[in-house]
C-alpha cells in the first residue's frame, strides 16, 4: 500500500515515530490535541525504503501524492499551481531519530515565474521575490544539486551593493536575484528551472529521500549509531509566510531554558523572515520579551502552546514557529536537546511538579549526560580577563591549540593535541571536525545555531558569538591576536574566552546529581564498586558513592620511580634469596599502602588482585640496556659494563614472544610462590593490625590469569597456609574471601570446577575480551579496529563495549554454572566495561551481582545500573 497520509487521517493512524519521523509524529500528534498546524500531508519511512528498491518514484505513489494534495487544497482554500490564491508548500525531511540538519528541506515549492508575478500582485514585489529566490535557490542545491556557494554569492553581492542585511534587500535587489538564480541553474544543469509545480514536487520528493545518502548525514549516523535502514519520512506541508510582513516572523524556542533547564520559555524570534533564517545564525534573532511587548496576543498563544505540549509530551520540547501577519503556527515539536545540567534540573522539577516519576526521570537522563557535569570547570581564580565573551551554548570548560580547519583539527587530534576549533559558524558538513575537538568557539551565531545545538548533544565545551574576528589563520579579539597552534581556554559554562591555558577545576557532586544519584541507588540491583591502586584513588571511590573495591592492582601500586625500581630488581633477581631480599623491602610499603586503604574504606570490601604483572611492562627496555652498555665502555667503566651486561642476559632470558600470554598472573605466582607469600602477609598483617585497633576490615584475596582449576587450587593452599601462619604469628585470626578473576576463555567454560575454590569470582573483561577474540588489547585500537567500525564488521569497539554475543555468551555460562556449584558465589566485573552504561546493561541482565570501575565513572555507572534495572522491569512486564 502506498502510505501518503493527510496530518489529519494519520492522527487517527496511531502510525509510530519510526514510521512518521520525528518531524512528521510532532504534526501528526500536534494536529491530534488542536494545535494550529498548517495542514499537510505524510509520507512513511517505509515508502522510502521502497523508493531506495524501485530507485525512483512510482506510478501509485504520485497518483496518491496528488489526491491528498488535492485535499490540503480543500482544507487551506488554497490553489496549488494556480496564480490566484496559490498554494505553497515546503517539502521536508524527518527521520525517527533527530539528525539535526543533516537532511534537505525545500521552502516555497509550487511557485514559478507566472506565479510568482501573481503572488507580486496581492502582495507586493518584495515578499514574491524573496519567496521565489528562496525556492529557487534550495530547489537549485538540493534537487538540482548546484553548489550552494554560487547562490550564497548573489545575495553577498547585493547585499554590499545595497549595503544592507538580507531582510533589508530591495524587490529590485530580490528580482536580480531571482534573474541570476536561474541564469546559474541553467547554466550548470543545462535546463531551465523547472515550471510545472507538480514536477517540481515529485523531484523534491525524491531528493528529500536521496539526501538520506548524503555524505554528512552517513556520518552522523555513523557517530551516533543510527542504523541506514531507518529512512526519512516526507512532509508536504501547506506554506505559510513568515516573510510576509513586518507582522510576521518566524521563531525557535524550548519550553526550557536548554542550557540550565530553568522552567522558562527560551525563545529567539526573527520578523519578517523564514525559518531557516533562525536555525543559520545569520541574523541575530530578538528576544522573546521583545515580541511580548510588539505582539500581546502571540506571545501569550506561544505560552499556551508550550504549556500544552509539554503536559503533552511530559518533556521539554524544541519548536518551531511562525507568525503569519499576526498569525502564530506551530511547525514542528520534538524534545529538545539539552545540556547536562538541564537534562537533571527538567528532570527533578518534571517529578516536583508531577508530570513523571522518579523512574521515568532516571530514563530521561542519559549516564553520558552526567559524565559532562563531572567534568572539569574553568579555575575562576586563576582566569584573569577574558578576551571574548559569547554565549554559554554548552557547559564544561577545555583548553587546546586554536585550530581553524576541520582536516587540521582531525590531524592534529591524531597527533594526540588537545584542540579548539574555531569558526565562524558551523555547518553539518563540519561534524567530523567538531566531533574529535575538545571544544568549539564561533564568532556568529545564537542559543539555536548548528555549533550549539550539536555541541550540548556531545557534550563538547562550546561559545557561540562570541564576535571575535577571524581573518585567515588568526583571530583578533579585545586588541589580541591569537594566531594558529596558539593555546586559548574556553568556559561554555559562561561563554568566556581566555588566553592560554587556565587550570582546570573537578566539579564536586552536590544539588541535583546528588538527588539523582539517591533515585538511582533506591532504584538499581547492581552493586558499584571502584578499580582502586591508591589510597587516593580509594579515596576518591568513596566519596562517589562506591560500595567497595573491585581492583586493587597490587603492582600498579608500584608506579612511581623509586618503588618501580626494587620491582625490578625483584623480578630480575638471579637468585631466590636475591629474591627474597627485595621482597622483604617491599613488603612494608604496600603493608602501609594497605593500611590506609583499608582505613579509607572503613569496613567496605576490598578486592586485592596478587601479582599480574605482565613481564614486558616492568622489564627495562633491550634496546636501552644495551645503548647503556655502549656509553659506559666509551667512558671505560668496564666494571659497571658487565654489571649491567649480566642484566642484559637476565632481561633476555625472561623475555617473551608473547608476555600477555606469559608468566603472568598465577602462573607467575604459584612458581615463584614467596612473591603471593610476601603480598598475603602484607594484606593479613595490615588488615589484623588495623582489626586489633578496632578498624573494620573486610578483605578480599583475588588470583588472575587463571585458566585451570587445579592452578586456583594450588593458588589457595599457598594462600591459605600464608593466612595461617600470620594468624598463628600474630595471635589473631579474620575472615576475608578468596576469589579468582575470570579472564580466560578457559576458565569461564570451567566456572562449575572454579567455583569449588573460590567465594567469588570477578571477569577481567579485558583480558577476557582479548583471548576470546584473539585480539591485542595493547595492538589493534591504532590499526584494524577503526577499520572494523567505519566498514561495519563490527558494530563497537569490543575494548570499550561488551561484545555481548560472544564474550558476554561466556560470562552469562560461567556464572550461572558458578552460581549453581557455588550457591554463595560472588560474581562482579572488573574489566573497562564495568564503567560503560551499555555493558552495565548486559551485566545487569545477566544477574552479575556488582560492576566495578574507575572512581571518576562511579556516578555514571550508578545511573546506568538503575536504568538496566528499569528498563528490565519494563521489558519483563510487557
Ligand atoms: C582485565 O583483564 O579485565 C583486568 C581487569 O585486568 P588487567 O586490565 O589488569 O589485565
Ligand atoms: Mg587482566
Amino acid at each position: 500500500m502506498d502510505e501518503v497520509y493527510t496530518f489529519s487521517e494519520a492522527a487517527k493512524l496511531h502510525l509510530t515515530k519510526n514510521e512518521l519521523g520525528g518531524k512528521g509524529y510532532g504534526l501528526v500528534e500536534m494536529t491530534k490535541i488542536g494545535l494550529p498546524v498548517p495542514p499537510g500531508i505524510i509520507i512513511t519511512t517505509r515508502m522510502c525504503n521502497k523508493y531506495f528498491e524501485e530507485k525512483k518514484l512510482w506510478k501509485s505513489i504520485k497518483e496518491k501524492i496528488l489526491i491528498k494534495m488535492k485535499e490540503i487544497e480543500r482544507e487551506t482554500g488554497k490553489k496549488f499551481g494556480s496564480g490566484e490564491n496559490t498554494l505553497l508548500v515546503s517539502v521536508r525531511s524527518g527521520a525517527p531519530l533527530s539528525m539535526p540538519g543533516m537532511l534537505d528541506t525545500v521552502l516555497n515549492l509550487g511557485i514559478n515565474d507566472r506565479i510568482a508575478s501573481s503572488i507580486a500582485k496581492r502582495y507586493g514585489e518584495k515578499f514574491a521575490y524573496d519567496t521565489y529566490r528562496r525556492f529557487l535557490q534550495l530547489f537549485g542545491s538540493i534537487v538540482l544539486k548546484v553548489d550552494k556557494s554560487l547562490f550564497d554569492n548573489v545575495v553577498e553581492e547585493e547585499k554590499k551593493r545595497e549595503n544592507v542585511d538580507e531582510s533589508g534587500l530591495s524587490a529590485s535587489a530580490l528580482k536580480r536575484i531571482v534573474e541570476k538564480f536561474k541564469a546559474i541553474i541553467k547554466e550548470k544543469t543545462g535546463k531551465e528551472v523547472e515550471q510545472d509545480p507538480y514536477k517540481q514536487l515529485f523531484m523534491a520528493v525524491a531528493a528529500i529521500f536521496d539526501s538520506w545518502w548524503n555524505k554528512r548525514a552517513i556520518e552522523y549516523r555513523r557517530i551516533y549509531n543510527i542504523p541506514d535502514t531507518m529512512g526519512t519520512a516526507v512532509n508536504i506541508v501547506s506554506m505559510v509566510y513568515g516573510n510576509l510582513n513586518e507582522r510576521s516572523g518566524t521563531g525557535v524556542a524550548f519550553t526550557r531554558d536548554p542550557s540550565t533547564g530553568e522552567k522558562k520559555i527560551f525563545a529567539e524570534v526573527l520578523m519578517n523572515a523564514q525559518g531557516e533564517d533562525v536555525v543559520s545564525g545569520k541574523r541575530t534573532p530578538m528576544p522573546i520579551e521583545e515580541l511580548k511587548a510588539k505582539m500581546p496576543n502571540v506571545y501569550n498563544e506561544l505560552v499556551r502552546t508550550c504549556d500544552k505540549l509539554e503536559k503533552y509530551f511530559k518533556d521539554m520540547q524544541d519548536i518551531e514557529f511562525t507568525i503569519e501577519d499576526g498569525k502564530f503556527y506551530m511547525l514542528q515539536t520534538r524534545n529538545g536537546k539539552r545540556s547536562a545540567q538541564a537534562a537533571l534540573r527538567i528532570a527533578i522539577d518534571m517529578v516536583n511538579e508531577g508530570l513523571i516519576n522518579e523512574k521515568e526521570a532516571l530514563l530521561r537522563i542519559e549516564p553520558e549526560q552526567l559524565e559532562m557535569l563531572l567534568h572539569k570547570q574553568v579555575d575562576k581564580k586563576l582566569a584573569g580577563e577574558p578576551i571574548a565573551t559569547g554565549l554559554p551554548a554548552s557547559p564544561g570548560a577545555a583548553f587546546g591549540k586554536v585550530i581553524f580547519d576541520i582536516d587540521k583539527a582531525i590531524d592534529a587530534k591524531k597527533r594526540g593535541e588537545n584542540v579548539i576549533l574555531v569558526r565562524n559558524e558551523t555547518t553539518p558538513d563540519d561534524i567530523r571536525g567538531i566531533a574529535v575537538s575538545d571544544g568549539i568557539l564561533t564568532s556568529k551565531g545564537g542559543m539555536t545555531s548548528h555549533a550549539a545545538v550539536v555541541t550540548r548533544g556531545m557534550g563538547k565545551p562550546c561559545v557561540v558569538g562570541s564576535g571575535i574576528n577571524i581573518y585567515g589563520n588568526s583571530f583578533s579579539s579585545n586588541n589580541v591576536v591569537i594566531n594558529e597552534g596558539d593555546i586559548i581556554t574556553i568556559d561554555g559554562s559562561e561563554g568566556k574566552v581566555y588566553k592560554g591555558s587556565i587550570p582546570l577545576i573537578e566539579p564536586k557532586l552536590g544539588g541535583d546529581i546528588a538527588k539523582i544519584m539517591k533515585w538511582a541507588d533506591k532504584y538499581r540491583r547492581l552493586g558499584i564498586r571502584a578499580n582502586a591502586d591508591t589510597p587516593e584513588m580509594v579515596k576518591k571511590a568513596i566519596e562517589n558513592g562506591a560500595e567497595g573495591i573491585g581492583l586493587a592492582r597490587t603492582e600498579r601500586m608500584f608506579n612511581s620511580k623509586d618503588r618501580l625500581e626494587l620491582v625490578r630488581k625483584m623480578v630480575l633477581a638471579s637468585s631466590d634469596e636475591e629474591r627474597r631480599k627485595y621482597l622483604e623491602m617491599i613488603k612494608p610499603l604496600q603493608k602501609n599502602d594497605f593500611k590506609e586503604m583499608f582505613k579509607l574504606a572503613a569496613g567496605k570490601p576490598i578486592t586485592i588482585r596478587l601479582i599480574d604483572m605482565p613481564l614486558h611492562e616492568f622489564l627495562p627496555k633491550l634496546e636501552e640496556l644495551i645503548h647503556e652498555v655502549d656509553e659506559l665502555r666509551c667512558e671505560k667503566k668496564e666494571d659497571e659494563a658487565k654489571e649491567k651486561e649480566k642484566i642484559i642476559s637476565k632481561v633476555m632470558e625472561l623475555k617473551e614472544d608473547n608476555p600477555m600470554m606469559g608468566q603472568r598472573g598465577v602462573r607467575l605466582g604459584i612458581i615463584y610462590t614467596d612473591i603471593y607469600s610476601m603480598q598475603v602477609e602484607a594484606i593479613l598483617e595490615a588488615a589484623i593490625e588495623l582489626a586489633k585497633e578496632g578498624i573494620k576490615v573486610k578483605p578480599e584475596i583475588m588470583i588472575s590469569q587463571v585458566a585451570i582449576a587445579n592452578e586456583l587450587k594450588r593458588a589457595k593452599e599457598i594462600v591459605m597456609n600464608t593466612a595461617e601462619s600470620v594468624f598463628k604469628r600474630m595471635h589473631k585470626r579474620i575472615e576475608f574471601k578468596f576469589g579468582t578473576m575470570i579472564e580466560t576463555p578457559r576458565a569461564a567454560l570451567t566456572g562449575n570446577e572454579l567455583a569449588k575454590y573460590a567465594d567469588f569470582f570477578s571477569f577481567g573483561t579485558n583480558d577476557l575480551t582479548q583471548a576470546t577474540f584473539a585480539f591485542s588489547r595493547d595492538d589493534v585500537e591504532a590499526k584494524f579496529i577503526p577499520f572494523y567500525l567505519e566498514n561495519k564488521i563490527l558494530p563497537s569497539d569490543p575494548f570499550a563495549q561488551l561484545d555481548a554475543s560472544g564474550v558476554g555468551m561466556l560470562i552469562k555460562l560461567c556464572a550461572d554454572e558458578g552460581k549453581q556449584a557455588n550457591k554463595t558465589l560472588e560474581v562482579g566485573v572488573c574489566g573497562e566495561h564495568g564503567g560503560d552504561p551499555s555493558s552495565i546493561e548486559f551485566f545487569n541482565s545477566a544477574k552479575i551481582d556488582y560492576v566495578s570501575m574507575s572512581p571518576t565513572r562511579i556516578p555514571i555507572a550508578r545511573l546506568a545500573a538503575a536504568r538496566a534495572a528499569i528498563s528490565g522491569e519494563r521489558k519483563s512486564t510487557v
